[in-house]
């Protein structure tokens, strides 16, 4: 361990001496460049001080003089623009010509001028630009400057995307209930108002559409509030085990309806995990459930705990294990499961309540547990689900 230790302070030490070697040649490319091209050299420190700030931004950020000779840039940048050399013309060492129109119409603006930028595959990136000019650098009143800043948005568009998409999959499952319920008010105040046997008929199949309204506003919320605390570690301790009976307490019935029976087999001894029950409860409930309505009917679903020790020494594993004995799930759907409102099929799940939030609650459950899911299945044998959680310690 101590070894290891030294080794990356060497390691560290390597990389900042690297660092400095490159910055000392960057500075003197820089100098003998400008003397070259008959203008005023940026002074060493200024340069010096520039590479530092940029290094210090979070985006990729380069600075080129009036010249477009490139005077700082991050590492982000040349990630982003192909190996960039400080004292170099940036048209020669950058990969993106289209940058120079860029540079030229923020030397003439008084404003910040944006742009787009987008990099190709095997990377595919979409960046947000700035150019500004600044003024004065390095205490020369007539030195002019051009920052520029690429922010990449590639992240931040692709969540807009999927919120986006939520909404759009979550008013649609919302208005088919409604739409149905303002069918059914209009046939019972019109031609079906004196037809009692329709009337109770219609009744009945509004009332399930009212019950699967609110299920599913049920499990929006109950997503929201999880998603709201993703970045709040729990500090609880719970103990798989209890977790286990109490879900078997709570679904015993809804087995029997099917014909089926819960196993349960906690542990024998204690399976502590950190976490916050209620959220592990509904985590384990949504799997006992699922393994209800999709299991096979008059068949078996077993609950189980396990404390799983390292070998090598690393944190033990607390477990949580929902099998069952049904139709399975077939391959190719498991990795999109917990995707909101993805349904292996969507009509066998409406019409067993399903909404198609619950994998997706258990997710981000298990996420904000620093834990796993895993998904395993024999198509025609059955299902098993296992949440994988760090045991505490002791
Ligand atoms: P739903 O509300 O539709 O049950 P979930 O997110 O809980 O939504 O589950 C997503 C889909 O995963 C279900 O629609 C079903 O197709 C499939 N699924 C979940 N659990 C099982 C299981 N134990 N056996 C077979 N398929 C399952």
């Amino acid at each position: 361990m101590r070894r290891l230790r030294r080794l990356s302070t060497y390691a560290g030490a390597f990389g900042r001496l690297r660092q400095a070697i490159a910055d000392r040649a960057a500075l003197s490319r820089a100098s003998r460049a400008a003397a070259a091209s008959g203008r005023k050299p940026e002074a060493a420190e200024t340069i010096a001080a520039l590479q530092s700030m940029l290094r210090a931004l979070p985006d990729a950020a380069l600075m080129v003089d009036e010249f477009g000779m490139l005077v700082a840039a991050n590492s982000q940048a040349g990630d982003v623009l192909g190996d960039l050399k400080a004292g170099q013309s940036l048209s020669a060492t950058s990969r993106r010509p289209e940058l120079q129109a860029i540079i030229a119409r923020a030397f003439d603006a008084t404003d910040r001028v944006s742009f787009e930028l987008t990099t190709r595959p095997p990377i595919e990136r979409r960046m947000l630009g700035s150019a500004t000019r600044i003024d004065g650098i390095g205490g020369t009143a007539t030195s002019r400057h051009v920052l520029i800043v690429l922010q990449d948005n590639t992240e931040r568009d692709a969540l807009s995307r999927m919120r986006m998409e939520f909404v759009a999959n979550a008013s649609h499952e919302l208005r088919t209930p409604l739409a149905a319920l303002s069918g059914f008010i209009e046939t019972l105040s019109g031609p079906a108002r004196d037809d009692p046997g329709a009337r109770d008929r219609f009744l009945a199949i509004m009332g399930e559409q009212a019950g699967r309204m609110s299920r599913l506003i049920d499990d929006l919320l109950l997503l929201s509030r999880v998603e709201m605390r993703a970045h709040l570690a729990p500090t609880g301790t719970v103990d798989l085990n209890d977790i286990v009976t109490d879900t078997a307490r709570q679904l015993s019935e809804a087995a029997k309806k099917e014909g089926m029976s819960l196993i349960v087999e906690p542990s024998a001894r204690p399976v502590r995990v950190t976490g916050d029950y209620d959220e592990l409860l509904q985590a384990a409930y949504n799997l006992v459930h699922n393994a209800i309505k999709y299991g096979k009917a008059g068949g078996t679903v077993s609950l189980r705990t396990a404390l799983d020790h390292d070998r090598a020494g690393g944190r033990a594993r607390g477990r949580l294990i929902v099998a069952d004995d049904g139709p399975g799930i077939p391959p190719e759907h498991i990795p999109r499961l917990t995707e909101r409102f993805y349904r292996v099929n969507t009509a066998d799940s409406r019409k067993k309540g399903g909404t198609g939030l619950g994998l997706a609650i258990v997710k981000h459950i298990t996420t904000r547990h620093r834990g796993t899911i895993d998904i395993a299945s024999d198509v025609g044998r059955g299902a098993t689900f296992t949440l994988g959680f760090p045991a505490t310690e002791g």
